[in-house]
């Protein structure tokens, strides 16, 4: 009989699953433990182990004589040491798509925040004296503006159909997106950062991580004054000392930003003491349901691959296993 290592505490969906995968004849060991090391001593035992956040080492790896496959909660597996399993032909398996519709949305309340100045509506009404703030009209529309989203993937494409529904003008940029895979009929690509950075009223950023800033000094000097940003992507994507000037002179109107270069970014951070944003940390993806999906994924990751019957988009080092 095949036995299943889960390590790290489940969304209850996933232990819902569990007692299913039991029922149906499955062994699952479930080690909830937080604890980093707990899972270890069922390792010798596992054909297959689903693992959330812990370290998983050479050592540990070596003391794992029958695993066959890894399946990651999430997408990332930095913690996990892929040459040790590559050596063994044992599979990395991740869980695909499971939090853009998180992001995207958490992308959307950011704009909306800063269209509507929800931070300083707020405000007008718990401080005293200042409701007269609504003269001001500083509230603005949605509709017929222009948004740029940066990074056309995943999640600046599920933006960009919301935003539609918005009757927003939704332009992209994305010079990695091969030309026959851009879908027009969500927004219109442009070529050039520079000139899109001036005509946008509304910014969101979904690209990767790159070694230095996209959105630097001057790129944040070339946009439209005025304009509201949104980062859900990663902090040092966007300069955040010159966005925190650029606030600062209300050059951007508003920053709505979930992502810091470090975490958690600590009293100092320029962003932190900067008016006119919405700061949170770091939970675009992570709503109930993302959890929900990425538990159930995981499990159904490591019962497929024993089966012969995963996803092979899901296996990370599908190369390497089959060398
Ligand atoms: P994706 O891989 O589907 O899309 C990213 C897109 O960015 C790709 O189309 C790629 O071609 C494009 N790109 C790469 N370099 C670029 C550049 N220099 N300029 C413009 N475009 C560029 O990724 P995704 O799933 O949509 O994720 C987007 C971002 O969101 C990532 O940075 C990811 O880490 C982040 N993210 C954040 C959270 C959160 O909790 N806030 C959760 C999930 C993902």
């Amino acid at each position: 009989m095949t036995r299943l290592l889960v390590a790290g505490k489940l969304h209850p969906a996933g232990e819902a699953m569990i007692d299913s995968l039991r029922e149906a004849g499955h062994h699952v060991d479930y080690v909830p433990d937080q604890d980093e090391r707990a899972f270890v001593p069922y390792l010798p035992e596992a054909d297959a182990l689903a693992i959330r956040t812990q370290p998983l080492d050479a050592g540990m790896i070596a003391s794992a004589g029958r695993l066959r496959v890894v399946s990651r909660h999430g997408v990332g597996y930095d913690a996990v040491n892929v040459e040790a399993l590559n050596e063994r032909h044992i599979a990395l398996t991740v869980v695909g798509d499971v939090n853009s519709v998180s992001v995207a949305e958490h992308a959307m309340m950011q704009l909306l925040a800063g269209a509507k100045r929800a931070v300083a509506a707020d405000h007008a009404v718990r401080e005293s004296g200042h409701w007269g703030w609504r003269n001001a009209l500083e509230a603005r529309e949605l509709w017929g503006k222009t948004l740029l989203i940066i990074g056309f993937g995943r999640i600046g494409q599920r933006l960009a159909r919301m935003a539609g529904a918005f009757d927003m003008r939704v332009i992209g940029y994305d010079p990695y997106l091969p030309v026959g895979r851009w879908p027009e009929d969500l927004a219109t690509p442009v070529d050039s950062l520079r000139q899109a950075l001036g005509a946008a009223d509304f910014i969101s950023v979904h690209m990767p991580p790159a070694p230095s800033p996209l959105l630097g000094p001057e790129e944040i000097a070339a946009m439209k004054p005025g304009v509201v940003l949104s980062n859900t992507a990663r902090g040092g994507v966007i300069d955040e000392a010159a966005l925190a000037g650029a606030l600062s002179r209300g050059d951007v109107a508003f920053a709505g930003i979930d992502v810091f270069g470090t975490e958690p970014p600590g009293d100092g951070h320029p962003l932190v003491g900067s008016d006119n944003t919405l700061l949170s940390p770091h939970i675009g993806g992570l709503t109930d349901e993302a959890a929900e999906r990425m538990a159930i994924a995981c499990l159904r990751n490591a019962i497929d691959y024993l089966d012969g019957s995963i996803n092979p988009d899901l296996i990370v080092n599908r190369e390497a296993i089959h060398a």
